[in-house]
């Protein structure tokens, strides 16, 4: 399922590669699947709520959307120029191999190109180059090639990357970590959940549009409308040389206080903690003041959801190729599902209680 779902092609605006996928791995373990009008999916597993109070809802989020390119010209030579959905870091992106997508579904093998160091003044050659100025190639003589191919403007690239299981087989290489590990573990819940004992209704949903600014969270928030809303998403490996941030791979779970977007439900992250210790689960904390998660727009619906973000730590995000590891991905996928099984009003209504 991790290798499918992280395979799966779906830049932000484009994720219904991923949703088939996500909608697949649903199906036969929830009681209904449904769409908000942005692309996001979720599957619900109805709880088995006392008497004629409705369950409360708890809904996990994992966004669909991966790093990738807009087709912004096909030049005259064949080569094509592209704009980025979300945020690339230019260092890594050079020869790396590329899909792009036709209207048709074709699929279209490239790579991203430059003049080799050799045909480049000294400190030219030491430069960055911005995105501008790299290109695709995706082996043709001219645009008409190109085009007969089926190749326009506005067409999605993907990255393309193998999934491999490492040296140490605990460690996954593959694309789109971010936020695919996420998607994997709303689903994996759910699938857990089929045969437990839950009061809640629960949620796995896969957002869409997450690196591009948090958008399709706001809308599938508002379509669940859940009572606790939390949001699964990478954060940086610390175990790398020369990282200051972040937390280790294999850690457990990472409970993440805050970020540039959000300031977890206080009570909340407590009783996350009392259950990884209760259940023997590993845990580490993690805070930042920058960046963002599907949680920045979650919590801001209607009139407030209890909210958290789970992190999973990935080396090389926004690159072609992240590494987690399987043990973060099952602490993680092991503490909400015993979180699931424990939420009834009571809990809900103490987190709603955290700040008063
Ligand atoms: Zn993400």
């Amino acid at each position: 399922m991790l290798k499918d779902i992280t395979l799966s092609k779906g830049i932000s605006g484009h994720e219904a590669g991923c949703s088939r996928v996500v909608k697949k791995y649903l199906e036969g373990h929830v009681d209904e699947i449904g769409y908000d009008n942005l692309g996001s999916i979720f599957g619900v597993q109805k709880g088995n709520g006392k008497g004629s109070q409705p369950a409360p809802k708890v809904a996990i989020f994992g966004h669909m959307d991966e790093i990738g390119f807009y087709v912004r010209e096909i030049e005259d030579c064949g080569y094509l120029r592209v704009v980025p959905a979300g945020g690339h870091w230019t260092h890594v992106l050079l020869d790396q191999e590329v899909l792009v997508t036709t209207r048709e579904g074709k699929e279209i093998y490239g790579v991203l190109g430059f003049v080799p160091a050799h045909g480049l003044a000294p400190e030219v050659a030491k430069t960055v180059k911005d995105l501008d100025e790299l290109y695709i190639d995706i082996g043709v003589c001219d645009k008409q090639e190109a085009e007969d191919a089926g190749i326009r403007i506005g067409d999605m690239v993907s990255l393309k990357t193998d999934f491999v299981e490492m040296e140490n087989p605990n460690y996954l290489c593959s694309k789109a970590w971010d936020d695919r590990v996420g998607v994997a573990i709303a689903v994996d819940v759910v699938r857990q959940l089929t045969s437990a004992e839950h009061y809640a209704d629960v949620y796995a949903v896969g957002s869409t549009q997450e690196e591009v600014g948090l958008r399709g969270a706001k809308t599938a928030a508002y379509t669940v409308c859940p009572d606790i809303g939390i949001a699964i998403d990478s954060t940086y490996a610390r175990d790398v040389p020369g990282a200051k941030y972040g937390t280790n791979l294999g850690s457990g779970v990472t409970l993440s206080v805050m970020d540039g977007s959000v300031i977890g439900n206080r009570e909340l992250i407590y009783y996350m903690e009392d259950i990884c210790k209760e259940c023997g689960i590993d845990f580490v904390y993690d805070l930042f003041l920058r960046g963002g998660t599907d949680s920045g727009e979650i919590h801001k619906t209607g009139s407030g959801i209890v909210n958290m973000t789970l992190s999973i730590p990935s080396r090389y995000i926004h690159a072609h190729r992240a590494i987690i590891h399987r043990k973060d991905y099952a602490d993680t996928v092991s503490l909400l599902v015993e979180f699931c099984k424990r939420v009834d009003w009571d809990l809900v209504n103490k987190f709603r209680a955290s700040n008063r």
